[in-house]
């Protein structure tokens, strides 16, 4: 790629208005202990969930973006949902207390008989939660407008973040955060084969798959997905990224980009505990003092486990896997039932 198309590209990104809440690089840190126990390449945690605001997370990168929006748009509150054990919607109620805006969240199904996890900081954080008594996962779609058309009958003024915060100005800040990596893996002269992470609504995929090729990064991206089958997840992955390429005014070729998303890790279902990702959990808390999450992370490093077993990364000399936080749900009933 020439080297003044991306820095032009480069510029366009810096030049999107933002809270600047993401003020220094997440640290780049090798898992030495895990790296020997599993064998193979290198292992290194890229910390987003130790983003600041309200327990970190990606989100809170996607959200450094979306509120500085909601608030060039005059907005005075966020309008977002998710399930009531939702990072995204812990990380805006944050992020809206800080920016001064009001949070209504709306939850999908009924109102949970014990406040807990994420659930629970959500409502130190102060936002106004609503449920939507309808256990399918898009009811909160449908509440989210709902509750953005009263609010702004009432001479408010919503603003409306999708579901899990995955749309394309969210998806940006992942390509600032694969600009942000590619520094630092120069600065440690480590060349990652492969970055591996949980895929969700997509957002984050979608910013790292665009970032990857605006920036010519030589790695494979690989995903688990952690609640729709792995076609839906890719393909969701792809149009944000194009949306989110169309929105810095570029049409580079996703296409070039080596992408993997694996299938075999959700268990039960979204959100649902597995004991392979719950063994994931214990053993990284134990080899590198580090809490991966029962929701993503866990089944994520599960995947990898059980990939890394069957003998693949072996070519690889560095795996570097993104942890996008999570822990607050470690603190729950889910998570305490498991042996
Ligand atoms: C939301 C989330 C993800 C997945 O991100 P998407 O952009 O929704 O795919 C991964 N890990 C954690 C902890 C999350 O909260």
């Amino acid at each position: 790629m020439e080297l003044r198309t991306v820095s032009a590209w480069s510029a366009r990104l810096d030049a999107l208005p933002r809270l600047s809440l993401v003020t220094d690089p997440t640290p780049l840190a090798f898992a030495p202990h895990l790296s020997a126990t599993l064998g193979g390449p290198k292992l290194w945690f890229k910390r987003d969930d130790l983003l600041p605001v309200a327990s970190g997370s990606n989100k809170v990168r996607s959200l450094d973006l979306i509120v500085a929006d909601a608030l060039r748009q005059g907005a005075d509150t966020l309008v977002t949902g998710a399930g009531p054990l939702s990072n995204h919607v812990r990380a805006s109620a944050g992020v809206a207390a800080l920016a001064g805006l009001r949070c209504v969240a709306v939850y999908w199904g009924m109102e949970p008989v014990r406040v807990e996890g994420n659930h629970w900081l959500t409502r130190l954080l102060g936002a106004e939660m609503r449920f939507t008594h309808d256990g399918d996962r898009a009811s909160a779609d449908r509440g989210i407008e709902a509750a953005a058309a009263e609010i702004l009958a009432h001479g408010r003024k919503p603003y409306s973040v999708p579901r899990g915060g995955a749309c394309a100005l969210g998806a940006l800040a992942h390509v600032l955060a694969v600009r942000e990596t590619l520094d630092q893996c120069r600065c440690l002269g480590i060349k990652p084969r492969v970055v591996l992470m949980a895929v969700g609504g997509a957002g984050t995929l979608a910013g790292w798959l665009l970032g990857t090729a605006l920036f010519g990064a030589g790695w494979r991206l690989e995903a688990v997905t952690v609640s729709r089958p792995a076609p839906e997840a890719l393909t969701r992955a792809q149009k944000l990224a194009a949306e989110a390429a169309a929105m810095i005014n570029c049409a580079p070729r996703l296409r070039n980009v080596e992408i993997i998303v694996h299938d075999g890790f959700l268990g039960d279902g979204y959100g649902i505990p597995t004991p392979e990702g719950q063994g994931a959990i214990n053993a990284t808390a134990r080899a590198e003092g580090v809490f991966l999450d029962p929701t993503y992370t866990g089944k994520a490093m599960a995947g990898y486990r059980k990939l890394r077993s069957e003998g693949q990364y072996a070519d690889a000399d560095a795996v570097l896997f993104l942890h996008t936080g999570g822990a607050p749900s470690l603190f729950t009933a889910a998570v305490e039932a498991m042996p």
